[in-house]
């Protein structure tokens, strides 16, 4: 597709960001340019159209910003994915192993029902660990995953979201 070149090109790389050795990619120069979110938005809008998908998660922070307008867009419902201790109501989690030490990611009781059919949004996925724990907190919840959506993929890191799921 022509626009992903324009998408690609609108995302900074950050050497040594937030540690040394990282190559941080940047993802608030593509919202500095109207056309390359907007063509973001719209493709991911063009694949999801039709398919039946009645929630969006977005997983924080990111995930909030490419999340919404697509669950407009496409007449779902939007719900965040948390870290530990943001959500006010009661709580389901589930921890995820990172590089060094865990995580953990929260979601409302009663956000999804059974039979709801969700998309996960994310700005990029890298080993894939934490679409894992959103896609395990959807399906505890009752929900169908229909689909992952991220804006950047890390195709030198091998990916293990398969053997993890
Ligand atoms: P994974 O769990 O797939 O290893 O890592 C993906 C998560 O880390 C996503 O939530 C993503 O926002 C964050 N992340 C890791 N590296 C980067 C990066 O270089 N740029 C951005 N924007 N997010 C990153």
């Amino acid at each position: 597709d022509p626009r992903i070149e324009g998408i690609a090109s609108s995302i900074r790389v950050v050497p040594n960001f937030p540690k040394p050795g990282i190559m941080f990619q940047d993802i608030t120069t593509l919202l500095l340019d109207p056309k390359a979110f907007k063509n973001t938005v719209d493709l991911f809008v063009e694949r999801y159209t039709g398919k039946d998908i009645t929630v969006v998660a977005g997983i924080e922070a990111r995930g909030f910003i490419f999340g919404p307008p697509i669950a407009l867009a496409i007449g779902a419902k939007f719900i965040p994915l948390r870290k530990p201790r943001k959500l006010p109501g009661e709580v389901i989690s589930e921890e995820y192993v990172l590089e060094y030490g865990t995580d953990c990611l929260q979601m409302h009781i009663g956000a999804v029902q059974p039979g709801d059919r969700a998309l996960v949004v994310d700005d990029l996925i890298a080993t894939g660990g934490t679409l894992c724990a959103a896609i395990k907190l959807l399906e505890r919840a009752g929900a169908e995953v229909v689909e992952c959506a991220c804006v950047i993929e890390l195709p030198e890191l091998k990916k293990r979201l398969t053997p993890n799921y």
